[in-house]
């Protein structure tokens, strides 16, 4: 079983278990990411509970979640990195920073219409503020939240016609809210 997941990571450059731990101390230890940071900053001064089984890398294939880059288990309270879907440390950290807005938010309570309203509201902040963010042009970093955040919506909200919709209703307020970052231009920082 090994054997079989070191080819797979060779041959499609995905980072294997060890190298996902080992990037993901990097950045928790070492603190180089302040997004990362802050985000956890934010996170335990809500709820210092959100996160009490940790932040782990494991392979995700043959589980429910093996299409995902990563997520986030309200239940369970951790997060999991899907060390076979993510290429590079980068798309590590993006995933990281993704999967904390989607711990943070749980930690909030806002007023939504319905369920699949806060459920995309999370996906556009947690795209926005994760693997979107460096995009330069305003339309493409547009067009990326809106597929990502229809994408992961569709799953839980009767599929892609549906979720655009819910969406399309809650976008722009949830796109300018970019807490725990002040605003946009500190979320930079
Ligand atoms: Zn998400």
């Amino acid at each position: 079983m090994l054997t079989i997941q070191f080819i797979y990571s060779c041959i499609t450059n995905r980072l294997s278990e060890q190298e996902c731990t080992n990037e993901l101390a990097d950045i928790l230890n070492n603190n180089t990411s302040p997004k990362v940071a802050r985000l956890l900053q934010g996170i335990f001064t809500l709820n210092p509970q959100a996160l009490k089984r940790g932040i782990t890398c494991r392979p995700c294939h043959g589980t429910e979640q093996q299409s995902r880059m990563g997520y986030y288990d309200g239940r369970y309270q951790r997060i999991v990195l899907c060390c076979d879907n993510i290429r590079s440390k980068q798309q590590l950290e993006e995933t990281l920073i993704h999967e904390l807005v989607h711990a943070f938010d749980a930690t909030r309570t806002g007023k939504f219409t319905s369920i699949c309203h806060l459920v995309a509201c999370g996906e556009i902040r947690a795209s926005a503020i994760g693997q979107c963010h460096d995009i330069k042009s305003e339309s493409k970093k547009r067009a990326c939240i809106w597929d990502d955040a229809v994408r992961s919506t569709a799953v839980h909200c009767g599929g892609t016609d549906l979720a655009m919709t819910f969406v399309q209703q809650v976008f722009d307020n949830c796109f300018k809210d970019t807490a725990p970052f002040t605003t946009a231009s500190s979320s930079t920082s």
